[in-house]
């Protein structure tokens, strides 16, 4: 998971870019980057950590132009070096590219851009997308580029690049300066644009951006499509090879921001009718409580429709430490209940003698619900019942979201009777997946649930995945 803007005919494109990946630091912790283009000349910069302590003022005024991509990143693959953080760029043609996604196939990619003389120099998927996209406009002329080309090049990624990707990127098309976004056929990942009154435009994986800089926010970045973006003109969608949408359900489920617009609706919206038909599941199976409680942030919209469906009081039982950075690998177990607790605390007085209901977005590896049950259980609770908003995690992701692979996740590893007791509580309830299925409506990936992959995944990829994930 990452985080990607694009921008174009602003003032001063790096003061907005870093407000951007601000709104966009959820995404992606670990790195993050900004190229600005001031007349055809890239000035980038980019390094390891946040956002407010890798940008500096002077670091800014020296990414002059009034376009620019900028990009959060939390590695899926790789070893979280400088060298990964995007965005990346080409000399021939000059291109700018950032994305969000996962590519399945980079080994194959790397051999055959080799054949063409080309070395990849990173371990961060965007690079190959870049060069099968500039070696493409390249090979239809040097320079002087159409917007057929830019068609051609993005066929060319979509014919060769395997797996999940929104990207932007920023080269001259038709004589001009043009943001240029395309997802990919399935528009797995998010993605979407808007524009200012003064003529800007924008592209982002999330809408709050756009909120952040008081762009009016147009809607999903078509899937399957090329949009071309200039100052004071018209967006240009240039379609080109759209499938069935499969957005991915976890966004909403998790990574995205509650306030961002996403397929049809706000995130908030969804996580609502999520923790309502959770509700409903729950109250179907006979089980009783007396408060519902979220575990914080993602969880909290859910928890409360949950507990307005049950007639339930919501209440904030855990408080989350906003300032704790990571803890590292503690030498016993009351060092690492001291860790847990300074990122997490419980408020006795919620808990003690109560029966609760503990909500939470997803359960992956499942020590996270066992350090908050062991929490709970210290406050003295007369019982702890665990309820998830999503179906139980059994297969990994290869499209971007950092998941473990299959023999890590609980719900694979454990029969759904041991689920309980290895989690420490009472009863767990998952939403089940017509559940899922129902409340999301439409068409969506959510193979991590139930296996079913929108783009195939070879086992020598599924290997390859797993052994990047091992370095990371
Ligand atoms: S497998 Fe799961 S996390 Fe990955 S894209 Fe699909 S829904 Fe999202």
């Amino acid at each position: 998971m990452c985080g990607f803007v694009g921008i174009i005919g602003v003032e001063r494109a790096s003061a907005a870019l870093s407000m951007a990946l601000q709104a966009l630091q959820h995404r992606g912790q670990d790195a993050c980057g900004m190229a600005t283009v001031e007349q055809g000349r890239f000035h980038v910069h980019k390094d390891l950590g946040l956002v407010i302590n890798v940008f500096s003022e002077q670091t800014l005024a020296s990414l002059r132009g009034t376009a620019g991509l900028g990009h959060t990143r939390y590695p899926t693959v790789g070893t979280g070096v400088r060298e990964d953080a995007q965005p990346f760029y080409t000399r021939r043609p000059g291109v700018v590219m950032a994305h969000n996604g996962n590519v399945t196939n980079v080994d194959e990619l790397e051999r055959l851009l080799l054949t063409r003389g080309i070395h990849v120099q990173s371990r961060c998927d965007v690079e190959p997308i870049l060069l099968v996209f500039a070696e493409a406009l390249a090979e239809r002329r040097a320079s002087g580029h159409t917007a057929e080309d830019v068609v051609y090049a993005v066929r060319e990624v979509y014919r060769l690049v395997r797996g999940a990707y929104s990207c932007v990127a920023i080269c001259e098309v038709d004589g001009k300066e043009t943001l240029v976004s395309f997802r990919d056929p399935h528009g797995i990942r998010p993605g979407s644009y808007g524009r200012s009154e003064s003529g800007g435009w924008i592209a982002a994986s999330e809408s709050v951006v756009m909120d952040a800089l008081g762009f009016s926010v147009i809607g999903d970045l078509p899937a399957g499509a090329a949009v071309l973006m200039r100052p004071n003109e018209e967006a240009i969608i240039l379609p080109i090879e759209a499938d069935t949408p499969r957005p991915c359900v976890f966004e909403r489920i998790y990574f995205a921001r509650p306030d961002s617009l996403m397929a049809d609706g706000r995130v908030a919206s969804t996580r609502w009718a999520l923790g309502k038909r959770l509700g409903e599941e729950w109250m179907a199976k006979g089980l009783e409580a007396d408060v519902v409680v979220p575990v914080p942030d993602t969880s909290r919209t859910a928890a409360q429709a949950m507990a307005e469906v049950l007639g339930l009081p919501y209440r904030e039982g855990f408080i989350k430490n906003r300032y704790s950075g990571r803890t590292f690998i503690m030498p016993d177990a009351a060092a690492r209940q001291a860790a847990h607790r300074l990122k997490l605390n419980p408020i006795p007085e919620i808990f003690e003698g109560k029966r609760v209901i503990l909500v939470d977005d997803s359960i992956v590896r499942g020590t996270t619900v066992r350090r908050l049950a062991d929490l709970a259980h210290m406050t003295r609770p007369a019982a702890v019942h665990m309820a998830v908003y999503s179906p139980p995690v059994k297969h990994p992701c290869y499209y971007g979201i950092d998941m473990p692979s299959k023999k890590e996740l609980v719900a694979a590893k454990l029969p759904e009777e041991a689920w309980a007791e290895a989690f420490g509580v009472d009863s767990v309830t998952f939403l089940s997946l017509d559940g899922l299925r129902q409340t999301m409506g439409g068409s969506i990936c959510m193979a991590c649930f139930d296996g079913d992959y929108v783009v195939p995944v070879s086992s020598g990829e599924v290997a390859a995945i797993v052994m990047d994930r091992r370095g990371a």
